[in-house]
């Protein structure tokens, strides 16, 4: 039978699904996951189609327009992990419907690139060539190279290569000589490169452990947990995924890695080109910085089924592979992969669910997992394996403790750079070694105080100073990008005693400039890698030797080999330390262990230099003795005391408007209502300003509930929150385990 009836989501937010009737001419083309175009109000909008139905209750249903694509975008399965992912993150199936496609294939406006092609209609004897040289010397010219062609050329690639034009080449096709037709050809970012084929490494005894836990779990998911690789930088757990995509692949399988947008670099995407080089379409790659005509070509290879391994940033978890049989998730801990904006989803989570429900392997790889899973890992939920030696047998850095209290006492000023730090770096420099400076913040001052009335320039739209950037000369506000002209004198006393203080990277480059002049710095920062290819540039330089001080934010931090740096120093360990976050400990814990991770990968041991006010700080001391299981025992002691993750999930809602009474009005009714509404298992927080009590012109307030029964707790705030009529310009927002408690 079949059916007459389509049920569909439309894309834009009605909280609602709706029917439509499939017309006869259609009925064949629809599926399960299809993207159609439906009248919808006066107009007609874009949607998928979630279930084919013999019949509706739904009164004067309309007719399906059409039908776009030639196969459905979302599978069945696809669609069933965004039920989930709507129910669990409490967010309308629509917003994780948009989420699960790119924007390019849901708006459905750009499509195959087609390009002109050249094929010669037969075999030219030089006498023709001859003959035509004495009428028309450039077609000849032409035909000449035309009659070595051995395939179809593009007929730009042609004229570029004989430096002729398109008079000739249509001189040709007039004489029947060549025949001009458009084809489809894919937009490959790497069209370009070659990719060398290797081979699999010879494994030592952790890793052969590792992979044949993973081969199990790919053979029998059924059975499996997901696996915890917790192996420290350098440590071979990049090779155990490629061999792992291998086994998957050749069980039939296909495969999706992801990785930080950040650690997304040519060299990685390099790598599994390289292993996978065999079939050229095999591996696709899908992140931020593609055109929307890469973008388009890519998924389409992948919804094809031309490319059986994906390697993406977050929202490649959303990949319309079939047959998935394995999903890795590297530097699990990442934050990049919990999503601002709604479904403020976690791709690490969706993972694990998708793993589940589609029958994958899923595999999280960190240096430094994250406390969620390594909780998971202790309690048997997920499997832990453990890579505890680099490949290379390097010693791990020594890391020294700089207190900033007593340099500031010895020097009466806070250092920049401390003496011992200053030291070190010489050294380095004399041997021709190489150094990292990591800070975590941009810019050149990070305050401009009147030291009259003590007023400080911020932010007209936001609670923040404005930073100074002297390149650019101007103040900037890093939340919403609002900039201002330096005042000469304070705007509010009109006193000329402005003083500027704190420091980013800006004024550190500036700083190390100046004491080491013979060195060569760079900065690699938001500011300085605007040009798409900078980043790939300095880093190109840093490697070659021709930099000597690289000093960066987080940038800078992760996943980079550079076998010649020796050196690492932290500028101020305690930026994230004193964030009103419960996670801030943890950050800082990563964070100093991923940059130590950068010191010392080749023959000389690294040595690492971590500047702080605060040197006693569990985060600080068990990050030195790269003690993880110790840093993570007295973590969780901390959590479990204070109902927090992973003990307990916590649900973020940021109520925001324009105007601060409207604002705060509406976060004490909506308080009053979960607690009505809400049975008391639950840790419902009073309303409260938010740390970050105003961000682009808003006043935010929050309130903070907690609990163990998620999916519940999620259901009863939705619930809660459809009932409540909301001011126009009062704006909720519902973020299931939050990342950003500001
Ligand atoms: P991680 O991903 O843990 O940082 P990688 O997989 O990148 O580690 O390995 C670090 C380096 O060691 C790479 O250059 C890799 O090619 C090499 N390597 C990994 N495993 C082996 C092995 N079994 N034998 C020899 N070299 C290896
Ligand atoms: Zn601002």
């Amino acid at each position: 039978m079949s059916a007459a009836f389509a049920r569909v989501i439309i894309d834009r937010a009605i909280h609602r699904e709706l029917d439509y009737a499939l017309p006869e001419t259609l009925a064949e083309r629809v599926e399960i996951g299809s993207r159609v175009r439906v009248p919808f109000r006066e107009k007609s909008a874009l949607a998928t189609v979630v279930a084919l139905l013999g019949q509706t209750d739904a009164p004067g249903v309309r007719p399906i327009e059409a039908v776009v694509g030639d196969r459905p975008a979302l599978s069945p399965k696809l669609l069933e992990l965004a039920r989930w992912m709507s129910a669990y993150y409490c967010c309308p199936i629509e917003t994780v419907a948009r989420t699960l496609l790119p924007q390019v294939i849901r708006r459905a406006e750009v499509s195959w690139k087609k390009q002109l092609f050249v094929r010669r209609t037969r075999d030219v004897d030089p006498q023709e060539i001859e003959a035509l040289r004495r009428r028309a010397p450039r077609q000849a010219e032409l035909l000449s190279a035309v009659a070595k062609l051995d395939a179809p050329i593009a007929a730009a690639e042609l004229l570029r290569k004989t430096q002729l034009d398109n008079a000739a080449l249509r001189g040709l096709e007039k004489r029947g000589f060549v025949e001009l037709r458009e084809q489809q050809v894919e937009r490959d970012p790497h069209s370009e490169d070659e990719f060398i084929a290797t081979t699999n490494l010879v494994l030592n005894a952790e890793q052969a452990v590792a992979l044949q836990a993973i081969e199990e779990a790919v053979s029998a998911p059924e059975h499996s947990q997901p696996l915890l690789l917790h192996g420290v930088t350098g440590s071979g757990k990049t090779e155990i995924y490629l061999q792992a995509i291998r086994v998957a692949t050749r069980r039939g399988k296909t495969a999706i890695v992801l990785v930080p947008e950040i650690s997304l670099t040519p060299q990685t995407v390099e790598r599994f080109k390289s292993r996978f080089a065999e079939a050229q379409d095999c591996v696709a790659v899908l992140h931020s910085h593609l055109s929307e005509g890469e973008r388009h070509d890519e998924w389409q290879k992948i919804n094809s089924g031309r490319a059986r391994i994906v390697i993406g940033a977050r929202s490649a978890i959303f990949a319309p592979l079939e047959n998935l049989g394995l999903i890795v998730v590297d530097e699990e801990h990442e934050n990049s992969y919990k999503q601002e904006d709604a479904p403020r989803y976690h791709a690490r989570d969706v993972a694990v669910v998708r793993g589940k429900m589609e029958g994958a392997a899923v595999v999280l790889g960190s240096a430094t997992p994250s406390l969620e899973s390594y909780h998971n890992a202790t309690t048997g939920k997920y499997r832990l394996l453990n890579l505890t030696q680099r490949v290379d047998a390097c010693e791990m850095p020594l890391i020294r403790i700089v207190d900033l209290r007593l340099e500031r006492q010895k020097e009466k000023i806070a250092p920049i750079i401390s003496s011992k730090l200053r030291d070190a770096i010489t050294a380095r420099l004399e041997k021709r070694e190489q150094t990292i400076l990591f800070l975590n913040r941009r810019g050149f001052s990070t305050s401009l105080v009147c030291s009259n009335c003590g007023q400080a320039r911020e932010c007209p739209n936001c609670s923040v100073a404005l930073t100074f950037h002297r390149t650019a000369a101007r103040l900037t506000c890093h939340l919403c990008g609002h900039t201002a002209a330096v005042p000469k004198k304070c705007p509010e006393c009109g006193q000329d005693a402005l003083i500027y203080s704190g420091f980013g990277t800006e004024k550190v480059e500036s700083h190390v400039t100046e004491i080491f002049a013979h060195a060569v710095v760079r900065r690699m920062d938001a500011d300085t890698m605007t040009r798409k290819d900078a980043y790939r540039e300095t880093l190109r330089a840093f490697r070659s030797g021709k930099i000597d001080i690289l000093v960066g934010t987080q940038m800078i931090a992760k996943g980079l080999h550079f076998p010649n740096v020796t050196l690492v120093g932290i500028i101020n360990a305690d930026l994230a330390l004193h964030l009103p976050d419960f996670r801030a400990g943890e950050r800082t814990f990563q964070l100093l262990t991923q940059v130590a991770g950068r010191a010392g990968r080749g023959e000389t041991p690294g040595e690492v230099f971590v500047q702080t006010y605060t040197p006693f700080s569990p985060s600080i001391q068990f990050a030195r003795h790269h003690d993880f299981a110790g840093y993570f025992q007295q973590e969780l002691e901390f959590r479990e005391r204070c109902d927090f993750p992973p003990f307990k999930h916590a649900v973020l809602i940021t109520i925001r408007s324009a105007h601060e009474k409207r604002a705060s009005f509406s976060a004490e009714t909506l308080a009053r209502r979960l607690k009505e509404a809400l049975p008391a298992e639950f840790i419902l927080g009073t309303p409260a300003p938010a740390p970050l009590e105003k961000l682009q012109g808003q006043f935010r307030f929050h309130i903070l509930v907690r609990g163990d029964a998620i999916m519940r707790l999620s259901r009863l705030i939705r619930e809660t929150l459809d009932k409540l009529p909301f001011p126009e310009d009062v704006a909720v927002a519902v973020d299931v385990d939050p990342y950003q408690l500001l």
